[in-house]
């Protein structure tokens, strides 16, 4: 029996996570996430995807993140028609977000078509939510630590990594004609003493690791963000003003609720408004009750504690109506609202009217990449363009970045020594550049592991006559 697999994203890159194992004649594509960022990546989710989607037997989700899933839709849209197995968190998640990239992918068809800038004279969208509806029958839900047979010689089990509500890594178990292998699949990697998640759970051994790599060069600044909040909070009181704060509406919204409840029932904050204006935020918040398996925010009947996310004003903002009215809001209050980078959904609207506000304050949450509005506001221009005019930025702007979802590098390798002996290979996944490169090599001096940096659309032989 023979082994190999191909790199079909997440190879040189951060994102379009997915690699394809062929174990004879199965073929099972691990993730299937859609390439973001630069161009020249984005473009790739217009290729043709490698091999025929229809020969594709089984895909495996490690989470709900678009690098990870979102290129599934397009796959069922050419012809996939086999099982998708995740966690049962993923599964609610992914729903969530897919159905929101197909709106997107939708609307940007709809203006490319208005603004004629497409080479198409019918720009169709990679996906619409047809095909997510599609493929909502195909998954199926999988506890953890549990081995799942998904062909005669394959079984797989999730393990939590606590990067993500229900993010996984995934143990691969091959039985060959005369010996059993083993692959594992970091997924993206959580942290080591997040508020809500578990740590990524330790995994002892494996033939072949494919190990991500995002901070694999970086340390994450001190871990304070309980004082951060509390610093930001006060002092926008102190203003009489409104803190608003950009966030992603899965994981960030929930960790910064759990802290602003903490806050307030300490009395190291005031009791005052939280506004949560978001529906994939609210909808993904409800999924916290939902699986209390998955985070340490319950009793010991497996009930979520919801008091532990829950301020005593807390609001969900539904339609866009109130919404809207919450502009003419003064006074102390959070609006916590999406997207977390800035470049579009509700946050737009409350920027445009509390920018120019000097008592208000916008808190950006994490690392703002270069280009974007986040970054702008952090390096301090004095205007922001939103809805075509340039807009002054005259409010307070605050930056944390103690709230990272990400293993670093210290982290990783942590969850690495857990290994008790040398895996055969070890592919670098999920990074890119020199960090990348250097990542690999403290690897190697440090464990003394055989490593390689795949590239994007390379093949590589794993096991041959097993
Ligand atoms: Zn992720």
């Amino acid at each position: 029996m023979n082994v190999s697999v191909k790199f079909l994203g997440g190879a040189g890159s951060v994102t379009g996570s997915r690699y394809l194992l062929t174990i004879d004649n199965f073929n099972v594509l691990l993730d299937a996430g859609l390439f973001q960022g630069l161009k020249e990546l984005r473009l790739r989710n217009w290729h043709e995807f490698p091999v025929d989607p229809a020969t594709i037997d089984a895909i495996i989700i490690t989470h709900a993140h678009i690098d990870h899933v979102g290129y599934l839709p397009r796959l069922i849209k050419e012809g996939f028609t086999g099982p998708i197995y995740c966690t049962e968190p993923t599964a609610d998640l992914m729903e969530l977000t897919l159905m929101d990239s197909a709106k997107l992918q939708e609307e940007e068809a709809e203006f490319a078509k208005k603004k004629h800038y497409s080479k198409h004279e019918n720009p169709e969208p990679l996906y619409r939510a047809e095909d997510v509806e599609d493929m909502l029958p195909l998954i199926r839900r999988k506890d953890t630590d549990q081995r799942i047979k998904i062909s005669d010689r394959v079984e797989i089990c999730f393990r939590q990594s606590g990067h993500l509500l229900g993010a996984a890594i995934v143990e691969l178990f091959v039985k060959g004609d005369r010996e059993e292998k083993k692959i594992v699949f970091s997924g993206d990697l959580g942290r080591d003493s997040d508020v809500m998640l578990y740590p990524p759970t330790p995994i002892d051994e494996a033939d072949v690791l494919f190990i991500e790599s995002t901070y694999g060069n970086k340390d994450n600044p001190a871990f304070d963000p309980e004082g951060d909040l509390e610093r930001v909070v006060n002092d926008t009181v102190k203003n009489n003003g409104v803190l608003l704060i950009p966030a992603f509406a899965i994981g960030r919204t929930q960790v910064l609720l759990h802290y602003f409840h903490k806050l307030m029932k300490q009395d190291k904050v005031p009791d005052i408004p939280v506004y949560i204006d978001s529906p994939m935020a609210i909808s993904a918040t409800y999924l916290y009750y939902k699986h209390p398996k998955y985070h340490k925010l319950k009793d010991f009947n497996e009930r979520v504690f919801a008091q532990e996310m829950e301020t005593n004003m807390l609001v969900f903002v539904k339609n866009s109506q109130h919404s809207k009215s919450l502009n003419d809001l003064k006074g102390s209050a959070i609006i916590i609202s999406s997207s977390g980078m800035m470049t579009g959904g509700r946050i737009l609207h409350h920027m445009y009217h509390r920018l120019k506000n000097p008592q208000d304050t916008i808190l950006v949450p994490g690392f703002q990449a270069e280009g974007t509005r986040g970054r702008r506001l952090v390096d301090g221009e004095s205007t922001l363009r939103i809805f075509g005019q340039d807009v002054p930025v005259l409010c307070k702007v605050a930056n944390m970045k103690s709230l990272s979802g990400h293993a670093d590098r210290e982290e990783l390798f942590k969850w690495m020594k857990n290994f008790k002996k040398k895996p055969k290979v070890v592919f670098t996944i999920h990074g890119e550049g020199k960090d990348l490169e250097m990542y690999g090599q403290a690897i190697r001096e440090r464990m003394g592991w055989n490593v390689m940096q795949p590239k994007y659309l390379q093949t590589v032989s794993l096991f041959e006559g097993i």
